[in-house]
């Protein structure tokens, strides 16, 4: 419609210069609209706690003179609570992958500090649902990057992997060095026994606030923003992640990030990092 408008004026500048700035304005047409979606879905994901906190604090009052019913609403303000932290947080920390330059705070980070990171931050639902969580082969690699947006990074794939597993299963997380073109890589590979992902899903999963199944999401706290920060912070740090899965068997994340190699530290950033 307004594009082909557009063109229709600029016509006579060529025909060139008028397929460039149609493409322009799809293009910032397309940004413009992907920008309105995310703000009518963070609207919608904060609406919905506060809400549900609202009705609680009034059911609280209705029922001052009942002290098990008081106890019972005031346990679930406390998730709704969480779940509203969790978000606010989630949300800066997709802010601040989007709009950082990790690269300006690069150096070598072991594998194996980001791995018992995160181990430890998934430490309490694991230990709760009796899923074991085992580590391979991290020993002395160090991958290029920045230490806190890699944190949360792989803390994020073995949050899911515990989150959308079954008690009394294993989540493991395996690193290694592959050899590639432009450098060596590390791969960092972390594998579930979980309900897996349908083919229809794996592309959308990156997406802001997709999930395969949102009420099953809530349930485990989750904001459906863990894998866009996980793909951004892969990006840019000039590395990919992809996913296998088998619907009802599970799932493998692949991290792929540039390796620090030896004599790196100084010559990216001409400080000396080690
Ligand atoms: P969430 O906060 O909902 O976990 P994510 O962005 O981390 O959001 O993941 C998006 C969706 O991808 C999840 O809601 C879930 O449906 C699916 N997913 C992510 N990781 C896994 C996994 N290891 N196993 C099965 N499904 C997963």
């Amino acid at each position: 419609g307004e594009a082909l408008a557009v063109s229709a004026r600029v016509a006579p500048l060529g025909s060139r210069l008028v397929l460039l700035l149609v493409e322009d304005l799809t293009e910032a047409r397309r940004i413009e609209a992907v920008r309105r979606d995310f703000v009518a879905n963070v609207s919608h994901e904060l609406k919905t706690p506060v809400g549900a906190l609202s009705l609680l604090s009034e059911a609280v009052m209705d029922a001052a003179d009942d002290p098990e019913a008081v106890t019972r609403f005031a346990g679930r303000m406390q998730i709704e609570a969480t779940r509203l932290t969790n978000l606010v947080q989630e949300l800066i920390d997709l802010s601040r992958v989007q709009n950082d330059h990790p690269l300006e705070d690069a150096e070598p980070v072991r594998v194996q500090e980001l791995v018992a990171e995160a181990i430890d931050r998934s430490r309490h639902t694991a230990t709760t649902k009796n899923i074991t969580m085992a580590a391979g082969g991290a020993s002395d690699l160090r991958v290029w990057g920045h230490r806190g947006q890699l944190a949360a990074a792989l803390g994020n794939l073995v949050e899911n992997a515990v989150n959308y597993s079954p008690a009394h299963t294993r989540v493991g997380i395996a690193a290694r060095r592959v050899t590639a073109p432009g450098g060596d890589l590390i791969e960092i590979a972390v594998t579930d026994q979980g309900i897996g992902i349908p083919d229809k899903d794996k592309e959308r999963i990156f997406e802001r606030f997709y999930r395969v199944d949102p009420a099953r999401s809530r349930a485990t706290g989750g904001t459906g923003l863990g894998l866009a920060i996980v793909k951004h912070v892969v990006a840019s740090h000039g590395g990919e992640v992809t996913v296998w899965s088998t619907e009802g068997q599970g799932s493998t994340f692949t991290l792929r990030l540039p390796e620090a190699a030896a004599g790196r530290d100084r010559t990216r950033d001409g400080r000396g990092t080690s």
